[in-house]
């Protein structure tokens, strides 16, 4: 399923649009995390050091009021991409019309361009969000190829990636999407073995799809988390207060007796008697949990047999974190998990694919020890369910 990326076409003097994923934690006016700017730098860079004409566009939030459009504006966000590239950004405050349009024709080879924020579009009918065609095909003609770098969208058929793909001749990967097809479409497609998916976080509804898929590929699925207590309850443990989903019961004993062994839950796990940091904090063999306690982590032991299955394996993709990792009594099971795959990095492909597990990496110092962290939560997620994402169906095949 290898892709066209920016590499294989020309670009010299070309008009190329660029989407990007420039939707930025803002607070106060301040942009309080970068990573995602940084992250479509390559592109930008190997766009005008080629001689292009580089016009790139992103959303930033919601818009569903006309007030809602002066907090998320893109230009603080050109102003931060101009400090990082080093180079003036044009920005032009408009999704369409003649400023937009004068400022693209006079763009010469090598300069950058930013548009105002695609989701202005949505007020109107939410044009951008509901892939208008008119829109995807008046932002095609605006340009002479189009390059798709925005991960974060790909699970969605919106204007500006999908819109504009079917209506432009030329439609490649940037280097960011191409990391991710690699890392999280290649695993899935041909994984080097063992390999072990590990599952965590809240609850089990939330990830069924990503538990079948992966139990579809991988040797061995460890499980964590908040959603392991709806599995111990159906293997016949008492589970006190811990997060339960009733309904979802019967669907774990099935998928345990599907799996034939390859589900491993942990042996122990780390209780509290209420759901804060400041709680009794306790370490329970899965078959001594007291009624009036709840799990909010996995137990040392757990972290132990989960660390030497790890150890042993080719390829690790992560989603969901083993714990209450904002508590940090409740982050050992996490940040263990974390260390064990940072420190085989030497003989392991690991990827960690979900909005949290992958902020808990990043907060833990440990991203140097994982060959690839996912730039989108939901798109991660439906990429690991073995979904289609529309924004790479769109882009050209090698
Ligand atoms: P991701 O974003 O990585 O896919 P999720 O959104 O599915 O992960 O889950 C993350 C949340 O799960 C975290 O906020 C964490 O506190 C919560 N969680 C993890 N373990 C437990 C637990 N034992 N009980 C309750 N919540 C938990
Ligand atoms: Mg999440």
């Amino acid at each position: 399923m290898a892709k066209l990326t920016v590499r294989d076409i020309n670009v010299k003097d070309k008009k190329v649009l660029i989407r990007v994923d420039f939707n930025v934690p803002i607070h106060g006016g301040v942009i309080t995390d970068d990573n995602r700017i940084q992250a479509a730098l390559p592109t930008i860079k190997y766009v005008i050091e080629n001689g292009g004409k580089a016009i790139l566009f992103s959303h930033l939030g919601r818009i569903k009021e006309e007030s809602d459009k002066k907090k998320n504006s893109l230009d603080i966000v050109a102003k931060r991409l101009e400090e990082l590239l080093g180079k003036e950004v044009t920005f032009v405050p408009e999704t369409r019309g003649t400023l937009l349009e004068n400022a693209i024709n006079n763009l010469k080879s090598g300069e950058v361009l930013m548009f105002e924020n695609t989701r202005f579009e949505d007020l109107d009918g939410k044009k951008e969000s509901k892939n208008d065609p008119e829109l995807g095909k008046y932002w095609a003609s605006l340009g002479d190829v189009f390059v798709n770098d925005a991960f974060g969208t790909a699970h969605r058929a919106h204007a500006s990636n999908v819109g504009i793909s079917d209506n432009i001749d030329v439609a490649v990967a940037g280097f960011l999407l191409e990391k991710e097809i690699k890392f999280i479409g290649g695993t899935l497609e041909n994984p080097e073995r063992p390999f072990v998916a590990i599952l965590g976080g809240a609850k089990v509804s939330d990830k069924i799809e990503v538990i079948n898929n992966l139990l579809k590929v991988a040797d061995t699925v460890l499980i964590g988390g908040g959603m392991a207590f709806t599995f111990y309850k159906a293997m016949g443990y008492e589970i006190g207060k811990s997060l339960l989903e009733e309904d979802k019961v019967e669907l774990a004993k099935e998928l345990l007796e599907k799996a034939n062994g390859k589900i491993v839950l942990g042996s122990d796990v780390t209780t509290g008697k209420a759901f804060s940091n400041d709680t009794e904090v306790n370490v329970r063999e899965v078959d001594s949990i007291l009624k009036d306690e709840m799990g909010l982590d996995i137990g040392p032991k757990s972290i132990k047999e989960f660390s030497e299955i790890i150890k042993n394996a080719k390829t690790v993709v992560w989603n969901g974190p083993m714990g209450v990792f904002e508590m940090s009594n409740f982050a050992k099971g996490t940040i263990g998990v974390a260390k064990a795959i940072a420190d085989n990095k030497d003989h392991l492909t690991s990827i960690v694919g979900g909005g949290d597990s992958a902020a808990a990496v990043i907060e833990f110092g440990l991203e140097d020890g994982f060959s690839h962290i996912s730039t989108g939560g939901g798109a991660s997620l439906e990429y690991l369910e073995g979904k289609e994402l529309p924004g790479i169906v769109a882009v050209k095949d090698k």
